[in-house]
């Protein structure tokens, strides 16, 4: 089915357009026009951008946003945090995971995220055995990216050790660990659960450095050669420690002197790098998935965007606790936490230009990129997945093109939207999610019952 489209204002490769004409077919843009009279098709008014892809969730920590604010004792920080998410997973079921990831989704959309890829570790009952189908909490997140209507790149996770060094897992991580029979299983079963999905891609994810053998890396890029791999990298300065202790190496030195890093691969925080580290991801063509709400919830420290991006680095965004769910409040956050360390302002920006048309850009070509889906610009071959702005919001009103940018990242408490269109179909109207009222009203309902366990 072939359907015309006609935006008021979009944000395209060569720049911001009055006036433009989508043809879309299929959920994908075959034509762009722009300059064109208004004729048969739908209206969208307000600022289109293309919609952001989310490059790293886990999509069940919705349900335990909020609950590890209390500190702990004697000091409180990622580890400490770490436990209060296992207790929490100890009470998950499928359904409780899929009306939970469901209403994660809708926030996402609802947040001008309109591709998610999704680090899925979450894999077996709560007594650490795999379900009848091993894949079952991949049907769980899949089922609710379809309801949510958002697009999906679901990346089981390889989990097999409680530490550097091959130790082994603990009680907390019962519910993550696959041998490499059970994962080449679940990677089955997981393309299945996602084949009803549109343009749905499935990676691979070796969780962490801690948690598979080195020789595990190359083996598991080499399961799916054409799809993006992920992997948890440097996130913490114990965790640089216990490598430099065990390995004699630092993280990302360590994964890049094991297996050739390329445009594949997506480096989760990558936080805690060397200069040598850092210029080594940007060559390598890699991402860095930064997710800076989460990395500033958790005390994880700053990285290096400033430097990164003028070398020449990929880099996207992600929301993963999902502590919190915005687009514009994770580029918000990430220029802001480098304007703290070095006390200037306007980082990302190119000069005398915008800072929020910049990140913008850079995040929707990384993220797309670690998605490995043709999304994250409106134009030809590319979903049709896209956002509009409120431009009659007070932040935006009387402003077009970046200074409109800017001022819906700096200046709105959360992005201001109308719509968002995902494939075509348009699954949040005026600011609301099409399924909002049913899909939180079961969040709602699953949430009291575990907390009331708890
Ligand atoms: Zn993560």
């Amino acid at each position: 089915m072939t359907e015309i489209l006609h935006l008021a204002e979009a944000l395209l490769p060569e720049g911001f357009a009055r006036n433009v004409k989508l043809t879309v077919a299929e959920g994908v843009i075959t034509a762009v026009e722009t300059d064109t009279a208004p004729g048969a098709g739908r209206s969208f008014k307000g600022l289109a951008l293309p919609g952001m892809p989310n490059l790293h969730s886990h999509a069940f920590q919705r349900g335990m946003a909020g609950l590890s604010e209390g500190r702990g004792a004697p000091e409180d920080s990622f580890w400490t945090w770490r436990e209060v998410m296992y207790r929490f997973l100890d009470r998950l079921d499928p359904e409780d995971v899929q009306a939970i990831a469901a209403q994660a989704f809708v926030e996402m959309l609802e947040g001008g995220f309109t591709a998610l890829a999704e680090f899925h570790y979450l894999h077996h009952d709560k007594d650490g055995r795999a379900y009848a189908n091993i894949a079952r909490m991949a049907e769980a997140i899949a089922a609710a990216a379809e309801e949510a209507g958002l697009g999906l790149t679901l990346l089981p996770v390889l989990y097999r050790f409680g530490n550097f060094g091959q130790a082994p897992s603990v009680h907390g991580q019962r519910r993550f660990v696959n041998d490499r029979d059970a994962y080449l299983r679940l990677l089955e079963g997981s393309a299945a659960a996602i084949r009803s999905l549109p343009d749905a891609r499935l990676g691979v994810a070796p969780h962490s450095l801690r948690a598979v053998a080195l020789d595990d890396l190359g083996w598991v890029a080499s399961l799916r050669p054409d799809d993006p791999v992920h992997i948890h990298v440097a996130e913490q300065v114990p965790e640089v420690e216990a490598s430099l202790k065990i390995t004699g190496k630092r993280p990302v030195e360590l994964l890049m002197d094991t297996i050739p890093l390329d445009r594949r691969w997506c480096l989760i925080h990558a936080t805690h790098l060397s200069d040598a580290e850092r210029d080594g991801i940007a060559r390598s063509g890699a991402v860095a998935g930064l997710c800076p709400i989460t990395e500033s919830s958790l005390g994880d420290g700053i990285f290096d965007g400033v430097r990164f991006h003028a070398a020449g680095g990929a880099l996207g965004v992600g929301s993963d606790s999902n502590i919190q769910i915005d687009a514009g409040a994770e580029l918000r956050q990430l220029e802001y936490s480098q304007r703290l360390r070095d006390r200037r302002r306007a980082l990302f920006a190119e000069e005398k230009a915008s800072t929020g048309l910049a990140l913008w850009q850079a995040a929707c070509a990384g993220g797309a990129q670690a998605c490995g889906r043709a999304i994250g610009r409106i134009a030809p071959g590319c979903r049709a997945d896209f956002i509009t702005l409120e431009t009659e919001h007070p932040a935006i009103v009387g402003k077009s093109g970046a200074e409109a940018l800017d001022s819906a990242i700096f200046a709105a408490n959360a992005l201001p939207l109308r719509d968002v269109v995902v494939g075509g179909r348009r699954v949040v109207a005026e600011g609301r999610h099409v399924a909002r009222d049913s899909v939180r009203a079961r969040f709602a309902g699953v949430m009291r019952r575990l907390l009331a366990a708890a």
